[in-house]
């Protein structure tokens, strides 16, 4: 018999979230259960519940940062036993099949990853994330959760760390390059850390300049306010790589003009509208644009590994359940620093 599972579920497209109740496949081959401890509140929770990414599926319980402890694993499970701690990112499965599934690029898998929530999944049930007690999810679609992590501050890390990780070390972020952090929000903010782990010379440009004394903190080198034109001008010709942790829409020929000869602007953005470029601001210095999403699993685990041994997580702010509304208000004014964190163990059905 399935599990029930007290949760926090969107009714409808756009409706405040309340608590509903779900169930959880039994636990069978390769499964583990998790009593899940702490869930990050993702920009992305906010865009899907209100169909910012094409029709949802209702109710839906948002979530894909997810940290807690093993409680149940199933006959085949050979990675995880009972207490381990451990974290469930932006997808539970893949085909397993394909080039980039062999390769451990499951993200991108070519007959498409199953999102953690608000999709599908192989038996026909919609998939439902993290705002709930518990999950069920085959164990190659779950990381280990470093023992010097803590469970709260590093549930961030299962989307916006490996957002971020994954493009800065795909595009080698390291000594002797100098890369620009656009954003200092919930992925910026975690940005900036790995690539000053990294080695890079590591410099955000922020609307202004409120941030900061954080930024620098966090282990930026340098701090530049875009809503100041100087800047533009200042820093033309300037970065091997730009990352852009922005969803809104921007002036991406003024940023690209900020790349010297082969710099890339990769944008982990999830802007619900076209973007524009001019390609006249790409040739000049053969410039390129790119885009990236979470990453593969064996990359998740070495980030996660990463930021134990660097100490990197996130700063957080932590809520209760029932006041998720009000973060995703505050979230859609960007008035968190830097990463909202719901306490599951708090919530009671
Ligand atoms: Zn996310
Ligand atoms: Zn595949």
């Amino acid at each position: 018999m399935p599990t029930t599972t007290a949760a926090y579920a969107a009714p409808s497209t756009g409706a405040k979230l309340e608590p509903f109740t779900i169930s959880r496949r039994d636990v069978r081959g390769a499964d583990v259960s998790i009593d899940i401890k702490y869930t990050g509140v993702c920009h992305t929770d906010l865009l899907q519940t209100s169909d910012g990414w094409g029709p949802g599926l209702y109710p839906m319980v948002p979530g894909h940062e997810i940290t807690g402890v093993v409680t149940e694993v199933g006959p085949q499970v050979t990675k995880f036993a009972v207490g381990d701690r451990v974290g469930v990112g932006t997808y539970i499965d893949s085909c397993g099949q394909c080039a980039p599934c062999r390769a451990g690029l499951e993200v991108y898998c070519e007959k498409g990853c199953t999102p953690t929530y608000n999709a599908k999944d192989k038996d026909g049930e919609t998939t439902q994330g993290g705002y709930s007690k518990e999950i069920v999810v085959d164990e190659r679609y779950v990381l280990r959760i470093p023992d010097s992590l803590p469970l709260d501050a590093s549930a961030p890390l299962l989307c916006a760390g490996i957002t971020t990780y994954s493009p800065l070390a795909h595009w080698n972020a390291g000594p002797g390059k100098k890369v620009a952090i656009l954003g200092m929000g919930g992925l910026g903010h975690i940005a900036i850390q790995l690539a000053h782990a990294m080695g890079a010379e590591v410099t955000v440009l922020s609307r202004t300049l409120s941030k900061k004394e954080d930024g620098l903190t966090l282990g930026a080198d340098h701090y530049y306010a875009t809503e100041d034109p100087e800047t533009f001008a200042q820093l033309a010709g300037t970065f091997d790589l730009i990352l852009c942790t922005i969803s809104g829409a921007l002036h991406f020929d003024q940023y690209l003009n900020l790349l010297k000869l082969d710099g890339t602007l990769i944008n982990v953005g999830a802007p619900d509208n076209d973007i524009t470029m001019n390609n006249w601001a790409l040739i000049p210095a053969r410039r390129s644009y790119a885009a990236s999403s979470t990453g593969g699993m064996p990359e998740t685990q070495q980030m996660l590994d990463f930021c134990a041994e660097h100490q990197i997580k996130a700063q957080i702010e932590t809520i209760e359940m029932q006041d998720i509304n009000d973060a995703f208000e505050r979230l859609d004014r960007s008035q968190v620093r830097y990463r909202f964190v719901i306490d599951m163990t708090k919530f009671q059905a």
